[in-house]
């Protein structure tokens, strides 16, 4: 047990994750060397482009595919710590109830030939199967009042419910074990803005409520930056900066952080936006380009990005990988006076 140490306000500690598939003999870097920790009751972002390796990051932290190598020390409610990436079946079933997932799509992700009562109260089945259908019943009541869901309506079909109410039943069947950790995969990308936001006010108030921590796992920015303590930017697979919300937004130090931020847009119709155009593709990730993976795409690239591969370190007190972090001056999103 000796190195299952964190923090003593950490309750999840990320160690040098690493997930590779291999096909046909070729090996494709979904996840390298990715390490970071997490205070409870805080929300970390994870953001990237589609295809750097966040939701793959996100599925090995919950055990829903096994990471390669590193582990992923948890501290459970009864305060003992476990790595997750190699915790015998036993443990793991009694850790699962305390760490829970919503997924992207509340359309795809709800079963259509069950009811909604039936929907949120699947986990308590599979857990607690000796549990009284009357308690279960009044359990799923609850938690669907909790989540503004319409509690007469439980007995309808998920197609009859909007998108925003869908996302909602995925929230209270994520909450209806009372877990600690949730991790949220693009949990509000596919809702229109105006419902985004209705669902990231609840999420804040559940995490208030509940004392939740959340791994919130998105493409948008501006959607992370709302919701997020601190955020991790992927590329190819690789945390490529790691800092305090407001710092990251304010200075970033890695040219991807940069490029993303000037994507963002500004909701003031006077503001010009002045996008860093991106340089071709993602790279191939069965193929990644040498030294800095960025480097292809980078506006500041030297010799030194190409031949040599930076390592992820401390500048500012932020994690940042790239060579010339305390060299270069970046520009920020909307801090910036
Ligand atoms: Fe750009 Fe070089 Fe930094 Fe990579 S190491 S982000 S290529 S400046």
């Amino acid at each position: 047990m000796s190195n299952l140490e964190m923090a003593p306000a950490s309750i999840l500690k990320v160690e040098h994750i690493h997930k590779r598939f291999t096909s046909k003999n070729i090996c494709v870097r979904a996840v390298t060397d990715v390490s970071f920790e997490v205070k409870a009751g805080e929300t970390i972002g994870i953001v990237g482009e589609s295809g750097c390796g966040k939701t793959t990051l996100g599925r090995c932290i919950v055990r829903a595919i096994h990471a390669s190598e590193g582990k992923v020390l948890y501290r459970a409610e009864d305060g003992q710590i476990d790595d997750l990436i190699t915790v015998d079946k036993e443990r793991m079933k009694k850790i699962r109830k305390e760490i829970q997932m919503i997924f992207q799509d509340p359309y795809s992700s709800l079963d259509p030939r069950m009811t909604v009562t039936d929907i949120i109260s699947e986990p308590l089945k599979a857990n607690y199967p000796k549990m009284p259908k009357a308690d279960r019943e009044k359990l799923v009541v609850d938690i669907a009042a909790k989540v503004g869901l319409n509690t007469s309506y439980l007995k309808r079909y998920p197609h009859a419910f909007s998108g925003g109410q869908r996302q909602r039943i995925g929230i209270a069947r994520a909450l209806i074990l009372n877990p600690r950790i949730i991790v949220c995969d693009e949990a509000v990308s596919a809702l229109d803005v105006s419902i985004q936001a209705q669902i990231i006010n609840l999420l804040k108030d559940l995490q208030r409520d509940m004392h939740l921590t959340y791994l919130f796992i998105s493409h948008d920015l501006s959607v992370v930056e709302h919701i997020s303590n601190r955020v991790g930017v992927m590329y190819l697979g690789r945390m490529v900066e790691y800092a305090p919300t407001e710092a990251l937004f304010s200075k970033p130090l890695h040219p991807y952080t940069e490029a993303l931020l000037s994507a963002v847009p500004v909701a003031d119709p006077d503001v010009q936006m002045d996008r860093i155009p991106l340089k071709g593709e993602i790279p191939n990730p069965a193929n990644p380009p040498s030294g800095c993976y960025f480097h292809e795409r980078c506006r500041y690239c030297q010799q030194k990005c190409i031949d040599e591969a930076p390592a992820l370190r401390e500048v500012d007190g932020r994690s940042v990988a790239c060579h010339f972090a305390d060299e270069l001056t970046l520009r920020g999103f909307h801090y910036e006076s």
